[in-house]
């Protein structure tokens, strides 16, 4: 049985100094994703295991996995290396990881899970889609691991609140993935970090910057990623889509909209979208770290981290998501770090606190709050905040926001 749960080839993709693509997350490319006999062996096996099913989050971090974007990780996390990362910020090896990838489920399942070794993983819709092979099941505290990855227990905090709803025990072990979940629309810019070196090495980029985005982009943005861009030569845009807070742009909308602006408006030579398929956890620098870890393994070589990375109310210093790379000299990605954008109506454009030295009352600045309430009542936000096509967009939606 436990044959079916070796994938039929590691890819090993090594740093090479000469193309400035850093190496994945500890060394190597981890490729679970099964394929050939293994996979004809894996599909058989699936039948006679026991199965347990799980949601979109998990099948998102199963995939993740599968494919490297959570290179080291083979799988959900072992009790020790659980533990390091709430104490150290690291996995027991030593490696920089700062949010754990854990599989929570309730007792009794741990028990027969624990019985059975390896278990098959269905979807929502029932569809078996990946093995597991079951090293350890572990008790873990709630409130010290919501303390640990989000430094607070207030409830009102998502990320908190998600914790606190958390089975009671939790399974470690590698995974394998049979089978990609359902083709949706929302997949269509989705590559595996193996296809993106391949493209960034295609295209000839020896530096490459990610920016993060879980937003529609705002004219401040595209200003800042252009400002970026001068400095690279290549940008990913890289916007995450999974499970957001209510109130949030869905999905669907913040790929339409990035799709309209690099169409007309970025060079196409030098900027790539995909999309990263992952849950919001809205941990400010903890989340920072995973952020440029996953975009490291996609192989670029800078990060953007902004103002507030990350955050949700005031639960992080603004400049927290920073100054936490000070303590991660060896992640081997290159944070570079940008002050917020606006525009200023004395400099007349879209500048930064750092190129502008007038007084904040010239400022013309689109908050989350201030946007959802304009498009709520229909009105239309400036050209000066955001491109024409990109409001007629979001006003036109039915439904623009997670609810
Ligand atoms: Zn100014």
């Amino acid at each position: 049985m436990r044959t079916a749960l070796q994938p039929g080839k590691e890819k090993v993709i090594l740093l090479s100094e000469r193309d400035g693509i850093p190496a994945p997350h500890g060394g190597v490319l981890v490729n679970r994703v099964l394929s050939g006999n293994a996979l004809e062996r894996a599909r058989n096996d699936a039948k006679e295991l026991m199965s347990i099913k799980v949601n979109r989050d998990l099948v998102s971090d199963i995939e993740n996995v599968a494919d490297g974007i959570f290179s080291p990780l083979e799988g959900f996390m072992l009790g020790h290396d659980f533990e390091e990362v709430l104490k150290r910020g690291r996995l027991a090896n030593g490696i920089p990881w700062t949010i754990p990838i854990v599989l929570d489920v309730d007792e009794q399942t741990a028990k027969q899970m624990k019985d059975s070794h390896n278990v098959a993983i269905k979807d929502e819709n029932e569809k078996i889609f990946a093995l597991m092979h079951v090293e350890d099941v572990y008790r873990y505290n709630k409130r010290e691991m919501a303390k640990a990855v989000y430094q607070t227990e207030d409830t009102k905090h998502p990320g908190v609140a998600k914790t606190m709803e958390m089975h009671d025990m939790l399974v470690g072990g590698r995974i394998a993935l049979i089978d990609r979940t359902n083709g949706s629309e929302l997949r269509k810019h989705r590559l595996s970090p193996a296809r993106t070196r391949d493209e960034f090495r295609k295209r000839g980029w020896k530096s490459v910057v990610g920016f993060q985005t879980r937003n529609i982009p705002h004219l401040a943005h595209e200003m800042l990623q252009k400002a970026a861009l001068n400095l690279f030569d290549g940008m990913f845009v890289n916007p995450l889509i999974g499970r957001k807070k209510s109130g949030d742009f869905k999905d669907e909308v913040i790929i339409k909209a990035y799709e309209t602006l690099i169409e007309h408006y970025y060079p196409q030579e030098s900027v790539m979208f995909v999309t990263l398929h992952t849950e919001m956890r809205y941990a400010g620098p903890k989340e920072a770290i995973l952020h440029a870890i996953m975009r490291k393994n996609f192989g670029c070589s800078h990060f953007i981290v902004g103002r507030d990375h990350a955050g949700v109310g005031n639960y992080y210093q603004p400049f927290a998501a920073q100054e936490i790379f000070k303590d991660y000299p060896d992640i081997e990605i290159k944070p570079v770090f940008f002050p917020a954008f606006f525009y200023c109506k004395i400099c007349m454009g879209t500048v930064s606190e750092k190129t502008c030295p007038h007084d904040t009352q010239h400022r013309l600045e689109l908050s989350g709050t201030k946007l959802r309430q304009m498009v709520t009542s229909g009105e239309r936000p400036s050209e000066l905040l955001m491109r024409p096509e990109i409001a007629e967009l979001i006003l036109n939606w039915k439904d623009p926001f997670v609810t």
